[in-house]
Parts: C-alpha cells; structure tokens; sequence
C-alpha cells in the first residue's frame, strides 16, 4: 500500500474507532523533507491518493487540494523532532472536554507515562490554524509524544501512523478515566517517585527499542 493511500485507510479508522468525528482531525506522515497530509474539509471515505497534500520543507504546498488548516503543527513538528515520523490531530471527546479545563493531564494513573512524561501536558489557547498555536503545541510536546490542546483537542504521535493512532486511542482512554475520577471526587496522585519507576520500566521494557515500546502501550500494559 502506498503512503498515500495508507494516510487514507488511518484516518478512516480514526473516525470508525472514535477518535475523531467528521473531518475535523488531521493526520500526517513524514515525506522526503516535509510532509504528507490529509486536505482541508474533505471527508475521508471520498480521498484518493491525489488529494493528500505535499508540504515540502519549504512550507510550499503540492497538489490540487489545500492542506488541512492545522498543517503548520505537522510541518514544525516534523522540523523540531527527528522521533517522529506520523501526527494526528483529533477532537476527541474526553480530550475535548477536559482540555476546557486549561490543565495537564497528571500522574492520576501509570499509563500517562506512555505519553513520555509524568503528565501530559495541555497546550495553552491559540486561534485554530494559527502560528501561536504551532508553537504552543510543540513546547507541551517537550520530552512528550502527545499532549491536550486548551479548548481543542489532541495530539498524538507516532513512528508510524499506528503507533500514533494507538497513542491517540490511549490517550482519549486516559481522559476518559481522569474525567470519571474527578467526576467522583478527584483522583490520589501518584508521586514522582512512582511515575519514575513506571517510565524506567518502559525504557527497559522486552529487547525492543524504548520509544516503540512507548507507542505502543497497550502491550506493555497487556504484558505485565
Ligand atoms: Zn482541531
């Protein structure tokens, strides 16, 4: 399957399974020195492989489509973080809903860890599409592989375009319990000493590389 048409097929399953409604999300994958990109407001089940935009290093754009409005936070990702090769960009419920809240994600459960960090961090307010929100965005993503959009959304990245996606799944799955938890009272932190063990552990996990095994958290935590 060609990059093309694999950018296609994920971001149909990112509206099957959830994580984004409509064509509200973006996604991307690292193409020669800049990007490939889903095309702005044009739902995914009608793409064709020509539709997905080129952004080249240059922030020129390649192709009969617009890219999506948020392409400037794939373009300065991909520039700043060599880590990375697959971004989506989703509205997903609880991510959604607990980002109005202007606050991190914190330590209420070991599996934040999978995003990096001992919280996941949320990216203060910018106009949607805006330079201010590029930058934004890629400060909350220091050491991190996903972060909260303030009054927005997510983030999630990947090596691939699995790994981000299955980021993104877990990412919404930890929204979802933080909001029950503060629903019912607030959650018990973990301390800092807790989380460092939790992230020593996944950098130590099996024999594979140690951002893979982050990506992909679910088996990590299948695995114990
Ligand atoms: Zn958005």
């Amino acid at each position: 399957m060609t990059e093309r048409r694999q950018l296609i097929e994920t971001a149909i399953e990112m509206n099957r399974c959830g994580i984004n409604q409509g064509t509200s999300g973006n996604l991307s994958i690292r193409h020669e020195d800049g990007l490939l990109i889903t095309p702005s407001g044009m739902p995914y089940s009608r793409l064709e492989p020509d539709d997905i935009v080129f952004v080249d290093g240059q922030r020129e754009f390649h192709g009969p489509r617009l890219p999506s409005s948020e392409w400037r936070i794939h373009h300065d990702i991909y520039q700043a973080r060599t880590d990375c090769s697959a971004i989506l960009h989703a509205h997903p419920t609880d991510c959604a809903a607990l980002a109005c809240l202007q606050e991190p994600i914190p330590a209420f459960h070991y599996m934040v860890a999978v995003a990096g960090g001992h919280d996941i961090r949320c990216a203060p307010y910018a106009t949607f599409g805006s330079q201010a929100l590029s930058n934004h965005v890629l400060e909350a993503l220091t050491g991190r592989q996903a972060c909260l959009m303030a009054n927005h959304g997510q983030i999630a990245t990947g090596f691939n375009l699995e790994s981000a996606l299955k980021l993104s799944e877990l990412v919404e799955e930890l929204a979802h319990w933080h909001w029950g938890a503060l629903a019912i009272g607030g959650p018990k932190l973990l301390s800092q000493k807790q989380m460092d063990e939790v992230l020593t552990a996944f950098a130590t996990y099996g024999q594979q590389d140690k951002r893979k095994d982050l990506a992909a958290g679910n088996r990590l935590d299948e695995a114990q």
